[in-house]
């Protein structure tokens, strides 16, 4: 009676499984052979079953199938015993399934020769079926996963994923999109030497093209190296920060590729500048009182909203501002003048960072080039050190920051009719940023990956949607962990 349910119960989660699988399968446009989840045809009535905890020790029988020698094709054959096959099945989440496939041996009358019957629920070499397999691999595909909470869901051991992840997927990449985008990733020491990645993005679709394990020039070059000219000569753009490095080797390896420098790159380097500005006068004020309350006024404004320097008013809330030390409410621009009163340098920098800020929002490229020399200008004449170094930065990108105001018609945002063209996009690293903080999801939730290559594959695999599992599995030449 127990045993009858256990097959019903058995029959029925693997046959729901098998066609979720298989719809999931085709949803997601895998390249993958649709054998993978060809029915299962277990014999239930010879199929045994026993439980352990929450183990089902499964003993399975395929029905037998007409069978004809693979070598001679002829039919009379004889059985010839039964070898043990066994896997485990942890497609239901309560439990887990340790299947023992019985395969049926058989011996040709004709010529002798021996074979099996097809078993079709795992891969050869695997020991787990391949409906596990899939499941694992759907479940990495979330960047909040980790190879551990997934051997701890299934039931099975962090080694038994890991090997799942490395045997099915390793990304190649493609031929070079024609707009690149470049970054790099701070990552601990124990992946490789290099305390930076090296990134490559496909600026239209904003996938990534590859991650390579160093920043260092040397490295970059002998990447693209290994590209051939004729596809690195597709590349129309590349979009990057102002890392000398990055620039060198793109002018010598992409010839007909512009360069841009990513403005908010440039826009930080001056808030930069603005801040040093705004702690060498706050510091004038301080009386290095143990409570900020009762320090010197100035030093308490200029430290409580020193935001004001670094945003654009309009980007501030209207609310009015409580400050406790006079006792009163104030609008926003009551605040910014009482800051900008404090100081002439204050003022003086206040002015040239929201001037560049409103020269990279609004300026086009026809009129960005002649905008952009009157800002240096400026830069050069305040009498402002760090604003003239910022200055000198500028002069020496200048080129490259012209090219950011290129604009690219943007492939993402979908124009609602057919008439309308896609909104146009400025050539920058802005879409780096969404996937980047990915990459760092996935880095801090592995708790520091040891293994480059899987990193870069794990990455990739949950970034682009479209990273094909192998086929045939990648035999694993030493056990890694
Ligand atoms: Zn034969």
């Amino acid at each position: 009676m127990l045993l009858s349910r256990f097959n019903r119960l058995f029959k029925k989660i693997h046959n729901t499984y098998s066609y979720w699988a298989y719809r999931e399968l085709q949803k997601s446009g895998y390249i993958i052979h649709s054998s993978y989840f060809i029915h299962t045809n277990f014999d239930f009535d010879r199929t045994r079953f026993r439980t352990s905890g929450r183990i089902i020790y499964v003993d399975a029988y395929y029905i037998p199938e007409e069978q004809s020698c693979p070598i001679c094709g002829f039919t009379a054959l004889s059985k010839n015993g039964h070898i043990k096959k066994t896997v485990k099945h942890c497609t239901y989440y309560t439990m887990l399934f340790v299947v023992t496939c019985h395969i049926q041996a058989y011996k040709c009358q004709h010529c002798h020769s021996f074979f099996y019957e097809k078993d079709p629920f795992s891969n050869p070499n695997e020991t787990l079926s391949k409906e596990s397999v899939f499941i694992i691999l759907d479940k990495l595909k979330q960047a909040n996963t980790t190879f551990e909470s997934i051997a701890k869901d299934l039931h099975i051991s962090r080694q038994n994923v890991i090997d799942v992840f490395d045997r099915y997927v390793d990304y190649s990449p493609g031929e070079l999109p024609s707009i690149l985008s470049l970054d790099e990733k701070h990552v601990n020491k124990r992946m490789t030497e290099n305390t930076y990645l090296f990134i490559i993005v496909d600026f239209k679709n904003v996938k990534i093209f590859d991650i390579v394990y160093s920043r260092h020039k040397y490295a970059i070059e002998r990447y693209f190296n290994k590209i051939p000219l004729e596809q690195r000569k597709k590349v129309l753009a590349i979009t990057m920060d102002m890392w000398e490095p990055y620039k060198e080797v793109c002018e010598r390896y992409f010839i007909n590729a512009i360069i841009a420098v990513d403005s908010f790159h440039v826009m930080e380097t001056i808030n930069q500048a603005m801040d040093k500005i705004r702690i060498s006068v706050e510091q004038k004020f301080n009386l290095k009182t143990e409570n900020i309350e009762d320090n010197h006024i100035y030093y308490y404004m200029i430290k409580k909203f020193k935001f004001f320097f670094v945003k654009e008013l309009d980007d501030i809330g209207d609310n009015y501002f409580y400050v406790r030390k006079l006792g009163a409410r104030f609008t926003k621009q009551q605040i910014l003048k009482y800051l900008l009163d404090i100081d002439e340098k204050l003022e003086k920098a206040y002015y040239l960072t929201a001037q560049y800020r409103e020269f990279n929002k609004a300026c086009v490229r026809s009129n960005c080039e002649e905008e952009l020399e009157a800002i240096l200008d400026r830069f050069y004449a305040s009498g402002l050190a760090p604003f003239f170094e910022v200055a000198k930065t500028i002069s020496t990108w200048k080129k490259y920051i012209i090219n950011s105001f290129v604009v690219v018609p943007d492939a993402l945002t979908k124009p609602k009719t057919a008439i309308e063209e896609p909104k146009p996009r400025r050539l920058s690293n802005g879409a780096i940023e969404g996937l980047n903080a990915i990459i760092e999801k996935i880095n801090l939730n592995g708790n520091g990956y040891s293994n480059f290559y899987r990193f870069r594959n794990r990455c990739i695999y949950v970034i682009n949607k479209d990273v094909p599992i192998k086929n045939t599995p990648i035999k694993l030449k030493k056990q890694s962990k």
